[in-house]
């Protein structure tokens, strides 16, 4: 019995992304209808004219939301703002939704009414229709999984695995904002909790918070592309920190990146608070996460009409992989980028 317990592995050494690639090494495909299973943002299925794509994502009490700080409304809203911003990520369109809910018996009905507010306001801004659901009773706290259905025309259809060698790399709006959203909120929380002290001034955090509690999902960006007729190269949203997504797209796509320290976007506030904090401001847009921005790579040609949208910044280029993934400071020096993303299993 020891000996076999010594063997054993802890899911918080392998991380979220070892564990994913483990369980689903080698998955058999049946059906010509699969053309993308697991490995991207969301699945791609074939079902006739467009491709269906297909995502999920689960939220557990106390690992990814904190009922103390966060309204319940605002919590539906996220909880499928998430999952659009991965269908956007295949440069396709949400259409369905479905969710399974799990609340323990502490719960009032008011309270669902205030979720599924939230939820139903995401579905009315992003024209998603709410089909079907399951809801459950937990006894160890709120459990939300929620699968969303979208379509993208065959030919339109973004992978991460598809960067091609010199490709401008771009990223959408700004970083590291809702990770410092996060950091107010945690040292805020015995306010939230009740507790005698001075208020927190949450106004000059109005920002950071907004980004933490009610993110929203770059739907505009996928207009962009189709009115000026532009399909990504490679594309993947922004959930667990800019140097781990670019390094998913680099390793799918058997490239490497140069990206500038200096042109990673970063909000004035985000700065401000991340000093306050003793975070260096790059690091945070860097490793921080749930940003849901997209970051996506463009032909050389794309340059100008790109350049001239103030929400989208052109961060670096896509290099041989023998170049490997860079950073250049702003003092010139280049560094290696490392994953520091979201481990799921590491709290
Ligand atoms: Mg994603």
């Amino acid at each position: 019995m020891s000996d076999s317990k010594k063997s054993l592995t802890l899911l918080s050494d392998l991380g979220e992304f070892g564990l994913i690639d483990r369980l689903t090494s080698d998955l058999p495909v049946y059906h010509k209808s699969t053309i993308k299973g697991v490995g991207d943002d969301a699945a791609v299925l074939d079902y006739g004219d467009k491709y269906l794509v297909m995502t999920t994502d689960m939220l557990m009490e106390g690992i990814h939301f904190n009922l103390v700080y966060t309204p319940l409304k605002h919590l539906g809203y996220k909880a499928a703002v998430v999952n659009f911003s991965d269908i956007f990520a295949m440069n396709a369109r949400p259409r369905q939704l479905v969710i399974s809910i799990a609340v323990s018996g502490k719960f009032s009905v008011e309270a669902m009414d205030e979720f599924y507010a939230g939820l139903r306001l995401a579905c009315d801004q992003y024209h998603v229709d709410l089909v079907g659901g399951d809801t459950s009773t937990s006894l160890t706290g709120m459990a939300i999984s929620i699968t969303v259905l979208g379509e993208v025309s065959k030919d339109k259809v973004t992978y991460r695995s598809t960067a091609k060698e010199n490709d401008l790399i771009c990223v959408t709006g700004d970083l590291g904002a809702a990770f410092i959203g996060l950091q107010v909120l945690e040292r805020e929380k015995n306010i939230f909790e009740g507790a005698r002290g001075p208020q927190p001034k949450l106004e000059d955090y109005n920002y950071v918070l907004q980004r933490q509690i009610k993110p929203e999902a770059r739907k505009e960006i996928i207009e962009f592309f189709e009115t000026n007729n532009i399909v990504p190269n490679a594309m993947i949203d922004i959930s667990d920190g800019l140097s781990s997504e670019l390094l998913h797209i680099c390793k799918q796509s058997d490239t490497g990146c140069t990206v500038y320290q200096h042109k990673i976007p970063i909000d004035e506030q985000t700065v401000k608070i991340a000093e306050e904090f003793n975070f260096e401001p790059t690091v945070v847009a860097l490793t921080g996460g749930e940003d849901y921005e997209l970051l996506f790579t463009l032909p050389l040609n794309y340059y100008d009409i790109v350049l001239a949208r103030e929400d989208i910044s052109i961060i670096g280029h896509i290099t041989h992989k023998s170049e490997g993934c860079n950073l250049v400071t702003e003092d010139n020096t280049q560094v290696p980028l490392v994953a520091q993303g979201w481990n799921a299993y590491k709290q």
